[in-house]
């Protein structure tokens, strides 16, 4: 390349940096002038900015960029849009997994949801007693109902079920050793690792057994004067297959009562409803595992339970008490929302039928699949538009949220193609609608399972798909 070219290139680069309108001249642009109504001005101007930024960008790489104002004031206006709607807002979920920790995990019940929204928007009963007038418990909402539900003496509730881990370490163990099985030491996503949380909880971990096998007789060699409690973790988001043994609860329970030391169980995503009527293999119940004797129990409150982001702890009155007291208790305590949500999802369960067609995790695990195919059925039938071919397929669900991982429910879902596009980009198309959709993509192809969508989001997917922008 000889010299004149190059300056003729870096001539060229900033004459075209030049053209890019300011930002002021894009903001009063008809098109995008009408939308600062809609969108507060100091966030319409930094996606303005951001947008020309971009611009400048892609043509300092020399790649092609149209910098007429139509041009920039069309895409200016689609970002001063997108800025102008709430950033968390609802989304349909189609990817089949019923627990997906990206878009939310449970869906709270319709009782729920309304607990909640009267306690956000009045004064409450939160910590309060009616008769005496004086300062009480905000935990008194959902521990009487835990007792009865669970058959445990005493229960609190954190923040989620990593806090409770950590809130019950620490309690039971800071300072001395948790014995836990190698099979154990799970990684459940995110940045929960067991080994760190028992670190964090200031306890020091004692591994025995090894991946596949731990026996009675290797938590009984472990045991030391500096022992302070035995863990058990369940293993909800991985199978051991093979040769393998773990110590049954029982059994741990009554080394535990022999040697005076408090068991405790992570039990992950801790039902009440019981998996196995859907033809999942037998997962144990919370009340199951409480009937153990295991002195705490520990679980999420949004993943098979159904309710709002908790985590609950359940146990007896002593060891509750202490978790209780335990200044950290305070750092990790939930608020009057989710309390609320929580106390009004618990209350459905005393009637387990009527708690399965209430609560959303329940009925998406338990819809048949012929219901479920019958829900493509009408997205197929509701939906024409040229170029985009839409088909009923077979497919299966999975429960997600590190729940049951291996297991698979029969589904059905629309198979969605669309001419000349691949499925990564209608995907994409899909996500950027109003509501946004969710779907999955398997073997290069679109499918929208329809296990995880209600019956009242059906017509917003035929309209998602009638309108997307491909
Ligand atoms: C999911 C899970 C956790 C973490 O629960 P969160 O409510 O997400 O904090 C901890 N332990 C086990 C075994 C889990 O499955």
């Amino acid at each position: 390349m000889s010299d004149t070219e190059a300056v003729s290139d870096e001539d060229q680069v900033q004459e075209r940096l030049r053209a890019i309108p300011a930002v002021d001249v894009v903001l009063s642009h008809p098109q995008v002038a009408r939308l600062l109504a809609g969108t507060p001005r100091p966030l319409a101007t930094a996606a303005v900015r951001a947008l020309l930024e971009g611009l400048r960008r892609r043509i300092r790489a020399g790649e092609d960029a149209d910098v007429s104002l139509p041009a920039v004031a069309a895409a200016a206006a689609a970002a001063v849009t997108a800025q102008g709607r709430r950033s968390l807002r609802r989304a349909i979920n189609a990817t089949g997994i019923i627990l997906h920790t990206g878009l939310g995990r449970a869906v709270l019940a319709a009782p729920a949801v309304a607990a909640l929204a009267e306690v956000a928007g009045s004064h409450s009963l939160l910590e309060i007693e009616v008769e005496s007038g004086r300062r009480g418990s905000r935990l008194e909402h959902v521990r009487g109902l835990l007792r009865l539900l669970a058959g445990a003496p005493s229960a609190a509730v954190a923040n989620n079920n990593a806090a409770a881990v950590l809130l019950a370490l620490n309690t039971l163990a800071a300072g001395k050793e948790v014995v836990v099985s190698r099979g154990q030491l799970v990684e459940i996503g995110g940045s929960f690792r067991m080994p760190d949380i028992i670190r964090a909880s200031g306890c020091r971990m004692v591994e025995v057994g090894t991946t596949n096998k731990t026996r009675l007789a290797d938590y009984e060699a472990a045991i030391t004067p500096e022992t302070a409690l035995l863990l058990q973790v369940h293993p909800s988001n991985f199978r051991v297959v093979g040769f393998t043994e773990e110590v049954a609860l029982p059994e741990l329970v009554a080394l535990g009562r022999a040697r005076s030391l408090p068991v405790m169980v992570d039990l992950g995503s801790g039902a009440f409803f019981d998996v196995a009527r859907v033809g999942l293999p037998p997962e144990p119940t919370v009340p199951a595992v409480v009937a153990s004797g295991a002195d705490i129990v520990t679980f999420s409150g949004d993943k098979l339970l159904g309710g709002p982001q908790a985590g609950l702890l359940l146990g007896s009155e002593a060891a509750i008490r202490r978790v209780t007291r335990n200044p950290l208790m305070r750092v990790l305590r939930c608020d009057k929302l989710i309390l609320a949500a929580l106390e009004a999802t618990l209350r459905l369960y005393f009637d387990p039928e009527a708690a399965l067609r209430a609560i959303p995790t329940l009925r998406a695990l338990t819809r048949r699949p012929d219901a479920v195919r019958a829900l493509a059925q009408r997205v197929v039938e509701g939906v024409s538009r040229p170029g985009v071919r839409l088909a009923v397929v077979e497919t299966a669900s999975q429960v997600g949220g590190g729940s049951l991982p291996t297991e698979e429910l029969p589904s059905a879902a629309v198979q969605v193609e669309v001419e000349g596009l691949p499925a990564e980009d209608v995907a994409r198309a899909l996500r950027r609608g109003d509501p946004p959709v969710f779907g999955r993509i398997h073997r290069d192809l679109l499918l929208l399972d329809m296990r995880t969508v209600a019956e009242e989001e059906v017509a917003e997917v035929c309209a998602a798909l009638a309108r997307a922008r491909w």
